[in-house]
């Protein structure tokens, strides 16, 4: 089943259970609390706060989403992408418990002939809040799960809130065991992180009204909400690369012909060597994701949105160097990530041209800045293992580091990264007082100017912040999300 087909039956199925259709909203998230938005219920918050009150009792979307936080595990783990889609079906003080495992079940069993995915019951396995002892006896009568399918589990996994005084509530996720080859058995002890057991879909039971204080291991709750919600979120392309008979959401039809183009750029065959399969991965997502970011608006910066967009291309092209490929590739890519997402993303083709321009121009931009300082970096790595001798960590000193980025343009996670490929540290401390004290130079001379007569700081602290690469601001995003 195509990935758009899998997406048009979700909006279907809850609009014919009076569902109002929300489009999605835009990546660049509507809440200031994250770069991007990145979870189904983001742009519903006021109506989850009550500081608005929804339009609908009943509303469903397919939300685009980025995860920047899940940058390192892509191509890594079969499930994690940094762009993905998370279809959602929200309740606003209508349907509670019962009506979000009821829909949830009936979707998921129903047979493909009756417009369903048609998943067996007897390999969905849930979580639940140890104490919900509610939810527990809901997937007993609704769903007719037996005691062994049904995992308690703590706050630091199955309890939503957002942190603060406001709603808060208990969630019960839904798992697809993928069977014996991805893992050892169920059981009380079952490894629901690894690849086996899958997370398919998360509902969130906003319940209580939580206070202000307290932890992740627990907090005051003020009494019980008048108005109770129901936010869910389900993993589009992991419900995909199930119904595809994939191994991971790198494979299915909207993330795949990337691949497919990179095998033919590079010679390689996807499946011959992991670390270059990973690799294909990475490049398969980052560039769906520049793609789609791109598409809305964002462009490369040195700061925030712009950074990460930066980060994702760039480590796209350094993929493809390290498969072998020195031309530009992104021209070879990008035509081939819209065809596979202007389905259900018409956008991308009709703005094609502006997207990859935007695009290209980014990697000849970087192509320029690894032509010449790669050769700077190759040497600062091999003196520093020649230096470290046998046995020893080899460390790239800071002061090279910071060369690299003051004269050559290289950010420090560049040089991290290019560094550890080669099994080289980097004094990243020394490197930072470095740039601090760089800064504060900076700051006295333009001290001195102003007190000359002429204000010309602004201007300078100005360009300044638009040259000076900065931190990888996409790690602080908040996870309290579905
Ligand atoms: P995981 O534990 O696998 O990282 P999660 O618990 O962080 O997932 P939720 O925040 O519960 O995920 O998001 C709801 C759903 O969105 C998940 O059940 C999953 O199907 C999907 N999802 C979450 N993160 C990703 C991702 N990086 N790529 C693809 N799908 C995702
Ligand atoms: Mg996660
Ligand atoms: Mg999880
Ligand atoms: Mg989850």
């Amino acid at each position: 089943m195509r990935t758009a087909e899998i997406r048009k039956r979700w909006l279907d199925y809850f609009a014919g259970h009076d569902h109002t259709v929300v489009p999605s909203a835009s990546l660049v998230s509507p809440d200031p609390s994250t770069l991007f938005t990145i979870a189904g219920m983001v742009p519903f918050i006021p109506y989850m706060t009550g500081e608005q009150t929804a339009p609908w009792a009943r509303a469903t979307s397919v939300q685009k989403c980025v995860r920047t936080l899940d940058i390192d595990d892509v191509g890594k783990t079969t499930r994690h992408g940094t762009f993905f889609q998370m279809n959602g079906n929200f309740s606003f003080g209508d349907y509670f418990k019962e009506g979000a495992i009821g829909h949830a079940w009936d979707l998921i069993t129903r047979s493909q002939d009756d417009g369903g995915y048609g998943f067996d019951p007897d390999r969905i396995w849930v979580t639940v809040y140890h104490d919900d002892d509610e939810a527990i006896e809901l997937w007993k009568k609704v769903a007719g799960l037996p005691n062994e399918r049904i995992q308690r589990l703590g706050m630091d996994t199955n309890y939503w809130s957002t942190g603060a005084r406001g709603p808060a509530g208990p969630c019960s996720e839904i798992f697809f065991d993928r069977g014996p080859a991805y893992g050892p058995d169920g059981g009380p002890a079952v490894d629901l992180a690894g690849d086996r057991f899958l997370e398919i879909w998360n509902l969130v039971f906003m319940q209580y009204e939580r206070g202000d204080g307290g932890d992740k291991s627990g907090f005051p709750i003020l009494g019980e909400l008048t108005k109770k919600n129901i936010d869910t979120g389900m993993g589009l392309e992991r419900v995909a690369f199930l119904l595809q008979g994939k191994d991971n959401l790198y494979e299915i039809d909207e993330v795949f012909p990337v691949i497919a183009a990179v095998e033919a750029l590079s010679g390689k065959t996807y499946g011959a060597a992991l670390d270059d399969d990973v690799r294909m991965r990475v490049v398969a997502d980052h560039v769906r994701s520049a793609l789609m970011i791109i598409s809305d608006g964002v462009r490369p910066s040195n700061e925030g949105r712009g950074y990460v967009l930066r980060r994702l291309l760039r480590r796209s092209v350094r993929a493809m160097r390290l498969l072998g490929v020195d031309d530009p590739a992104l021209p070879a890519l990008f035509p081939v990530s819209r065809d596979a997402m202007a389905a259900s993303y018409p956008e991308v083709a009709t703005d094609f041209e502006r997207i990859s321009s935007i695009a290209y121009a980014e990697e000849d931009a970087f192509r320029r800045t690894l032509a010449s300082g790669t050769t700077i970096l190759d040497t600062a790595v091999s003196r520093a293992k020649s230096s470290a001798g046998t046995g020893g960590v080899p460390v790239l000193g800071g002061d090279q580091a910071f060369a690299l980025h003051d004269t050559y343009g290289f950010p420090i996670d560049l040089t991290l990264e290019m560094a550890a490929e080669q099994g080289v540290q980097v004094d990243e401390k020394a490197f930072r007082s470095l740039m601090t004290e760089q800064r504060t130079r900076a700051r006295a001379d333009a001290l001195a100017k102003r007190s000359g007569g002429v204000d010309t700081a602004a201007y300078e602290s100005l360009s300044a912040d638009l040259s000076a690469p900065v931190e990888f601001l996409g790690y602080t995003e908040s996870t309290a999300s579905v």
